[in-house]
């Protein structure tokens, strides 16, 4: 199977070419074209097996079809991680990807600038890559808002809970719409990331690898 027949346009294809990228790993390979449906996912996945580009390809598919950027206080897509390392590292993937798109990625992550991160927030943002608190922190200045977000990502979700954040994603998840695409990634499957998932997610497909 090659990324074309997954149901990735040839734009994005060629972007990933150019990076070397020619085959599908295993979980991009069950996720790509179940998310490029529409469906909510709950992934079993350990980082290293390609799992920013599985739900990344999709979400970049998915927002170059849809309509634009509403105004530059919002976000379409939402990806949250538990650590700065994390959320960079996501952020410079999917910046590899979005090359020949007019798509902008935002990172904003606790321990920099605030002041920085909500001038940069002010130029528009397609996808946002947050750690939760400093999400949070932004949305209180009003920097952001969660208004329009159409696709939810809960990157290592076993590694926010460990780390605190179950109340900021509570509360995250109460100013997204209810309409909206939601994905769970996570290399563990305690009970309290089932809970997580039925309370966030809707009829979601599992994948695990
Ligand atoms: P991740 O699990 O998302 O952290 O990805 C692990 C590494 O694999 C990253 O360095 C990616 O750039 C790389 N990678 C992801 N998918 C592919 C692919 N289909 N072909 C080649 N490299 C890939």
């Amino acid at each position: 199977t090659n990324f074309q027949e997954l149901g990735l346009s040839k734009q994005l294809v060629d972007a990933l070419s150019a990076l070397g990228y020619d085959t599908p790993t295993p979980i991009q390979e069950k996720s790509i074209p179940q998310l490029l449906q529409g469906r909510d996912m709950v992934g079993l996945a350990q980082t290293g097996t390609g799992k920013t580009a599985a739900f990344g390809l999709p979400l970049i598919e998915m927002l170059s079809k849809d309509q634009k950027r509403p105004d530059n206080r919002t976000t379409r897509a939402l990806i949250l991680a538990p650590t700065r390392e994390l959320v960079n590292q996501i952020a410079v993937s999917l910046k590899s990807y979005i090359r020949n798109t007019p798509l902008k990625i935002n990172a904003v992550v606790g321990g920099a600038s605030i002041n920085k991160q909500q001038q940069q927030l002010e130029k528009g943002t397609d996808i946002l890559v947050a750690t939760p608190g400093r999400l949070l922190d932004l949305i209180s200045r009003r920097a952001i808002g969660l208004t329009t977000v159409r696709y939810l990502v809960l990157d290592e979700a076993d590694q926010m809970l460990d780390l605190g954040f179950i109340h900021d994603l509570r509360k995250i998840s109460k100013m997204v719409p209810a309409k909206r695409q939601t994905l769970l990634f996570s290399a563990t499957m305690p009970k309290a990331i089932a809970d997580l998932a039925s309370d966030f997610l809707k009829d979601p497909v599992q994948v695990s690898v």
